[in-house]
């Protein structure tokens, strides 16, 4: 059921014919996921979360021209997205294997205090199981998370996370730059934030337009109903704007092809890692 539809019929019909609705469509989805499962066995590909294997992965995203058009990263329809047995994401997978890697211990020490914005499902799980009480997990929508938060104004205070995770929320945000200074403030000196968005890969410039409000337009302009930009290459020099320092880490510098391959990670895409500096440079 698109979208637009669902909106007008909410509206007319009463919530217990949607609640079947979704009951029926939960009941298929597993019966769709199961089917695959059996006939898609294989060790092709593997999961860094759950450890299973499978010849394919389950696709997943949407084909829109502004995303072949402007080369949009980590966006569009893609095939072997989503691990059929626990419902791993490719850009969630990339990030587990990141902190799993010899080039972080950030997971060997439970003291660091982490705070990850719109939480992926299975990196969520991970977190909590290993760093307790010192993980939080936000959201502008409460029922996404556990603590609601604005990320314009973010109730922490200063220099009090190791580390932030915000993946996938700052191209939602009308005023990035207040978000990106308030992650830089939370964060402590030498703390460092993963804060990946979808990249295009020929726009030099950030394409914003905040005339630009219906679902439909931003759709069709920004490549998702709820987006207010696509950045361009200078989504770095935001970053450095709010104080960061910024490093883009290859998939291949601590994977092999074949690891890359067998986790179905995004083709280029880098981990965008954005470090506070200890020091202030000047401007
Ligand atoms: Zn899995």
């Amino acid at each position: 059921m698109n979208r637009q539809l669902k909106e007008k019929l909410k509206g007319i019909l009463p919530e217990f014919l949607f609640d079947t609705y979704h009951s029926f469509r939960t009941a298929f989805s597993i019966a769709k996921v199961s089917l695959f499962r059996i006939k898609n066995t294989g060790d092709k590909h593997h999961c860094n979360f759950c450890g299973s294997k499978s010849g394919k992965f389950l696709p997943d995203g949407m084909d829109l021209p502004v995303i072949t058009e402007l080369q949009i990263m980590s966006a569009g329809r893609r095939s072997n997205v989503l691990c059929p047995t626990c419902g791993s994401k490719d850009r969630e997978r990339w990030i587990w294997a990141f902190l799993e890697s010899a080039k972080s211990d950030f997971l060997q020490n439970s003291n660091n205090t982490i705070l990850h914005i719109a939480p992926e499902v299975q990196l969520r799980k991970k977190f909590k199981e290993i760093f307790g009480k010192n993980y939080i997990n936000a959201d502008l929508n409460p029922k996404h998370a556990d603590v609601k938060m604005d990320i314009t104004k973010i109730q922490f205070p200063d220099n009090h996370f190791d580390a932030i995770l915000c993946n996938h929320v700052l191209e939602h945000i009308p005023n990035d730059q207040l978000a990106m200074s308030e992650l830089h403030r939370v964060l402590k000196p030498k703390g460092w934030a993963i804060l990946q968005v979808p990249l295009s890969q020929n726009l030099k410039t950030t394409f914003e337009d905040f005339s630009i409000k219906s679902e439909a337009e931003r759709e069709e302009k920004f490549g998702q109903f709820d987006h207010v930009r696509v950045y361009g290459s200078d989504y770095f020099k935001r970053l450095e704007n709010a104080g960061f320092k910024i490093e883009k880490v290859k998939q291949t510098s601590f994977l092999s092809n074949e690891q890359i391959q067998s986790l179905s990670l995004i083709e280029g895409e880098p981990i965008i890692l954005a470090i506070k500096l200890a020091i202030k440079l000047p401007d």
